[in-house]
C-alpha cells in the first residue's frame, strides 16, 4: 500500500480547539484547516486514527459550506471524507469535529498521574506526537513535509495551567468554571512537534535569554528542581543562536517535566517534554553522571528547535540525520558549557556502543528507505544518535570546525521553515569545504558496519589495511570499503610526527621519518574505526599508554576488547592487557575497562566467579585507595564520580567484603544525616548495599523509592531493587514491574536490569516468558522493545536454545532488525565462552587465592 497522502490537497493553516476532560479521559474538539487544493477532487485524505469524526464541512473563501460524509480506516490510520460536488482549486477552509480518549500508552493526547505529598492522586494531560500520533490528538496530514501555521486553543477548567508551542494570546473566562486559553500562531511546522500539557502544572519565574523567556514546568512543589535545568538551558538557546547564526524560532521556550513519559525528552517546538529525571535534580545531591544526563538532554532538546523544528526533514528516512546532529550539538554546548567535564572524551563511551552494535551482521545503515512510518520507529537507536553523531564529529574533524559551521549555516538559510534532505547538508557543506563530501560520507550514511584498521609495520614503514569489522568473524569481502580520514602519530627519537591521510583502497602505506618507538592510529580518537596493532607494535603501545591521550587509551581497550570478543585476540591476552591500566586516572577508561569485565562475568561459568572477583580487585584497587572514601581538595567532579563508579565495582562486580562493610557503615550516616555522603559515592553504596544485604536493605529501599523526594533518589532506589542477590527479593522486584508499583516508563528499564544480573538473569527470563503478553499490554511500545535489551546476558547453549524457541513461538515484532540484532549478540557471547573456555579456566586459576 501507498502510505504517503497524496498531494492534492495541501494545509496551510489549522486552527484547532480542544475540550480534554481530565476525569473521563476523553477529549472532543474542532479543527478548521485552511487548505491549498490543487486539482478538483471529491474525496480528501488525511490521518486519524482512534478518533470519531463527527462532522466534516469544506467551505470557499466568504462561500456558503459543502457538507461531505467521513470514514476512517483504522488499519491505514486515515480518514476519507467524501464530497457531493468537486472541490475545485483553490483555498477552502476544511472544518471537522471529532472525539477521542486521553489513553494511558503515553502517545498521542494521553493522560500522566502522579501523587502529591499527601497521597492525593492528580492527572495531567500531556501529548508525544513523533513520530506519527498527532493523529490520534486531531484529524491531520501527518507527515513532517507537510508543514502548516497552528493556532491552538485549549478549554480547561480554570484552575488548570494549559501549556502549548506559543505564547498564550488570551485568556477568557466561560462562566462555568472552565476557561479558553488561546495561543499565538506558531511558525510553518510539521504536526510532529505539535504540542499541548494540561494540568496543575507550576513554572519556574522566566529567564530571559535576550528576547525568549525560558521556564521550566513540573507538578507542584518541584520548582526548586528546575534551576540546572535553567542554567543549561539559557546557555545553550544563547549558544545556538551564535553558532546557527539565526534568532530561535519560537516566541518562548518551556521545558515541562511530565511523570510518564516514554522517551528521554520530545522537541516539540516552544514546549519540550521532559521525563523527569532528564530535567529536576537537586544539584547539591546528585551524582555528576546524573547532573551530565540532564545537561546533554537540555542542549540536545534544545539544538533540535533549528535543526529539526525550524528546518526538518522531508521524510523519516532522514530522521538520523535530525538526531545525530541535535546530539552532535549537545556535546559542543555541554563541552563549551563545562569544558572540565571533557565531555568529547566521555563520548567516547557512547561511541563504542554504537560500534558495538555496528559491528553485528544484523546492523543497518544510518540511513536506509523507510517505506511505512512504522519502519522509522526501529530507527531510534545507537546507530541513529550515537553513529551518527560520530560520524559528523569525524566529518566535522576532516573538515575544520569553522568550514563545518559555515556549511551548517549556510544549510539553515537554504531551508529554512521548510524540509530537507541528508544530500542537502553534503552540498551545503560542500559548497563550503569545496571538498567533495558526498564521497566521503556515503559510506557512512549508507552502508551497514565499519572499517577495522589492521597496522603492521617494517622499519620506517607503515602498512595499513582495511576490512569490515565483525564480531562472528568469517571471510571479509574485499569490495567492502570506506574512505577513512586517518590520523597517525608516530613517537620517534626527538618527538612526535603526525601523518593524516584518506584511506580509500584496500591498503596504504606510510613512511615515517625514522623508526618509530610506538605509534598510535586514530589519533585524537574521532574516527569510527576500530584499530588491531601487529603484536610487536601492541606489545611497544601498551608499554607507553602513560603518554598517549585518554581518548586513545579507551579505543585501545575498547578495539582490543572487541578483538577478544570476535576471537582475533584471546582473552587472556586481553585481560593481560588491563593489567597495564591499575594507575589509569581518566574515568572513561576505567568505563571500558570495568564494563568489559562485568561482560566477561556473564559468560564465565559460576565456579570461576570467585577468581573473577580476585582479578577485578586487583585490577582496580590501586586506583580506587589512592581516592579514598572521602572528596579531597582541588579534585575534579569526574575524579569524585569516577570515586563512585570503582567503589561500585569493587563492592559489586569485586565482592569485596572490606568495601561492602564500609558502605554500610556509610550508609548508616547517611541515615542520620543525607548530606554526609559525597553525591557521587551515594549511587555507589547503595548498589553496593543491595548487592550484599538482605530482607533490612530490601525494606528500607522500596519505602525510599515510594517516598523519594527527587526523580533521581527515586530511580536510584528503583534500580537498586534489581541489584539484590537473593531469589525471594528478586521475584518481588519481578513483581512490581506489572502490579502498577513502578510506572510503565520505567517497568521494562527495571526488566531490562534483570535479565542482564548474573544473579536474577535466570528468574527474569522465566518471568518474561510468563508475562509477556501483559507487558506488551502495559508498556510503552517503544520500551517493551527496549526491555529485551537484555537477552544477551543470557550466556548459555541452554538459554541461546531456548530464546530462540521462545521468539519462533511467539510473534514478538521488536520493529527493524532489533530482535536479529539482540540474537546475535547472544550468539557472540555464548561463542566466546565456547571458543575461551579452556583458557579461561586456567587463566582465572591464577586469581583463584586472594592475595
Ligand atoms: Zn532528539
Amino acid at each position: 500500500m501507498d502510505y504517503r497522502l497524496p498531494d492534492t490537497v495541501v494545509p496551510k493553516r489549522y486552527d484547532l480547539r480542544l475540550e480534554p476532560d481530565l476525569e473521563a479521559a476523553t477529549f472532543s474538539g474542532d479543527v478548521t484547516i485552511t487548505v491549498d487544493v490543487r486539482e478538483p477532487v471529491t474525496e480528501i485524505l488525511l490521518n486519524a486514527a482512534e478518533l470519531a469524526i463527527q462532522s466534516a464541512a469544506i467551505a470557499p473563501n466568504g462561500g456558503p459550506p459543502v457538507h461531505g460524509s467521513a470514514s476512517l480506516d483504522e488499519a491505514a490510520e486515515r480518514a476519507g471524507l467524501l464530497f457531493p460536488v468537486a472541490i475545485t482549486p483553490g483555498e477552502w477552509r476544511l472544518s471537522l469535529r471529532f472525539t477521542g480518549t486521553l489513553n494511558d500508552k503515553l502517545r498521542g493526547f494521553y493522560r500522566s498521574t502522579y501523587k502529591d505529598g499527601a497521597g492525593a492522586p492528580h492527572t495531567i494531560a500531556a501529548t508525544q506526537f513523533e513520530a506519527t500520533d498527532a493523529r490520534r490528538g486531531f484529524p491531520c496530514w501527518d507527515e513532517p513535509a507537510f508543514k502548516a501555521v497552528f493556532r491552538v486553543s485549549l478549554v480547561v477548567p480554570e484552575r488548570l495551567a494549559a501549556v502549548s508551542n506559543s505564547s498564550i494570546l488570551k485568556e477568557e473566562i466561560l462562566g462555568d468554571g472552565r476557561k479558553t486559553v488561546t495561543f499565538a500562531d506558531t511558525i510553518k511546522m510539521s504536526t510532529y512537534l505539535v504540542a499541548f500539557v494540561v494540568g496543575e502544572l507550576e513554572a519556574t519565574e522566566p529567564v530571559m535569554v535576550g528576547p525568549t523567556p525560558l521556564r521550566v514546568w513540573c507538578a507542584p512543589g518541584k520548582t526548586h528542581l528546575g534551576r540546572f535545568a535553567l542554567d543549561i538551558g539559557a546557555f545553550s538557546l544563547d549558544f545556538f543562536e551564535r553558532y546557527y547564526g539565526l534568532p530561535y524560532p519560537g516566541d518562548k521556550l518551556d521545558l515541562l517535566a511530565i511523570p510518564d513519559f516514554a522517551a528521554g525528552a520530545m522537541e516539540n517546538l516552544g514546549a519540550v517534554t521532559f521525563r523527569e529525571t532528564a530535567l529536576l535534580v537537586n544539584e547539591t545531591a546528585a551524582s555528576h553522571t546524573e547532573l551530565e544526563r540532564i545537561a546533554d538532554v537540555v542542549a540536545h532538546e534544545i539544538a533540535h528547535m533549528w535543526f529539526g523544528d525550524l528546518v526538518t526533514m522531508a521524510w523519516w528516512n532522514g530522521i538520523w540525520l535530525n538526531e545525530a546532529f541535535a546530539t552532535f550539538m549537545e556535546l559542543m554546548a555541554v563541552d563549551t558549557w563545562k569544558p572540565e567535564w571533557k565531555r568529547w572524551v566521555t563520548f567516547g563511551v557512547s561511541r563504542a556502543s554504537a560500534m558495538g552494535l555496528d559491528g553485528l551482521r544484523a546492523t543497518r545503515p544510518i540511513e536506509f528507505p523507510v517505506m511505512a512510518p512504522r519502519d522509522c520507529e526501529a530507527m531510534f537507536d545507537l546507530l541513529t544518535y550515537e553513529k551518527g553523531a560520530s560520524v559528523l564529529r569525524m566529518l566535522e574533524q576532516h573538515v575544520g570546525a569553522e568550514v563545518f559551521r559555515t556549511g551548517v549555516r549556510l544549510y539553515l538559510e537554504r531551508h529554512r521553515y521548510g524540509n530537507a534532505e541528508t544530500t542537502d547538508l553534503w552540498t551545503s557543506l560542500g559548497d563550503t569545504a569545496r571538498l567533495p563530501i558526498p564521497e566521503v560520507m556515503d559510506g557512512w550514511i549508507f552502508r551497514p558496519g565499519y572499517p577495522l584498521v589492521t597496522v603492521e609495520s617494517e622499519g620506517t614503514d607503515l602498512t595499513l589495511t582495511q576490512q569490515r569489522f565483525s564480531y562472528l568473524g568469517g571471510e571479509p569481502d574485499p569490495t567492502e570499503r570506506w574512505r577513512i580520514p586517518v590520523i597517525v602519530r608516530a613517537s620517534v627519537k626527538r618527538g612526535y610526527v603526525e601523518r593524516r591521510l584518506l584511506l580509500d583502497g584496500t591498503e596504504t602505506a606510510v613512511a615515517l621519518p625514522a623508526k618509530p618507538e610506538w605509534i598510535v592510529v586514530n589519533a585524537g580518537g574521532h574516527g569510527f574505526y576500530r584499530v588491531r596493532y601487529a603484536p610487536a607494535l601492541l606489545k611497544k603501545l601498551a608499554g607507553a599508554v602513560s603518554k598517549i591521550a585518554p581518548i586513545e587509551r579507551f579505543n585501545l581497550l575498547s578495539d582490543c576488547f572487541a578483538l577478544s570478543q570476535s576471537g582475533m585476540m584471546t582473552a587472556a591476552d586481553y585481560l593481560d592487557l588491563t593489567a597495564r591500566f591499575t594507575a589509569e586516572t581518566d574515568r572513561n577508561v576505567w568505563t571500558v575497562l570495568t564494563g568489559s569485565l562485568a561482560w566477561t562475568n556473564r559468560v564465565i561459568a559460576d565456579a570461576q566467579r570467585p577468581a573473577l572477583e580476585n582479578l577485578v580487585g586487583r585490577r582496580v584497587e590501586e586506583a580506587a585507595s589512592l581516592l579514598g572514601w572521602e572528596p579531597q581538595e582541588g579534585e575534579t567532579e569526574l575524579d569524585r564520580q569516577l570515586r563512585g563508579d570503582l567503589l561500585r565495582v569493587l563492592g559489586t562486580l569485586g565482592n569485596d567484603g572490606a568495601v561492602q562493610t564500609r558502605a554500610r557503615e556509610v550508609y548508616a550516616r547517611y541515615r542520620e544525616d543525607e548530606t554526609s555522603v559525597d553525591a557521587n559515592v551515594l549511587p555507589a553504596v547503595i548498589a553496593i548495599l543491595a548487592a550484599s544485604g538482605g530482607e533490612a536493605e530490601y525494606a528500607d529501599f522500596r519505602d525510599r523509592y515510594k517516598r523519594a523526594r527527587t526523580p533521581q533518589d527515586e530511580q536510584r532506589f528503583l534500580y537498586a531493587l534489581a541489584g539484590f542477590r537473593q531469589p525471594e527479593l528478586l521475584r518481588r522486584t519481578l513483581e512490581m514491574t506489572i502490579n502498577g508499583e513502578v510506572r510503565s516508563q520505567d517497568a521494562p528499564y527495571l526488566i531490562r536490569s534483570l535479565l542482564m544480573s548474573v544473579y536474577s538473569r535466570g528468574l527474569a527470563w522465566e518471568f518474561v516468558k510468563t508475562n509477556h503478553e501483559t507487558m506488551a499490554r502495559l508498556y510503552p511500545a517503544s520500551a517493551y522493545r527496549r526491555m529485551y535489551e537484555g537477552l544477551p546476558a543470557l550466556a548459555s547453549p541452554e538459554w541461546e536454545r531456548d530464546v530462540h524457541a521462545f521468539f519462533a513461538e511467539h510473534k514478538i515484532s521488536l520493529g527493524g532488525k532489533t530482535l536479529e540484532q539482540y540474537l546475535e549478540q547472544l550468539r557472540v557471547a555464548v561463542a566466546f565462552q565456547e571458543r575461551e573456555a579452556e583458557t579461561l579456566q586456567g587463566y582465572l586459576g591464577r586469581y583463584m587465592k586472594p592475595r
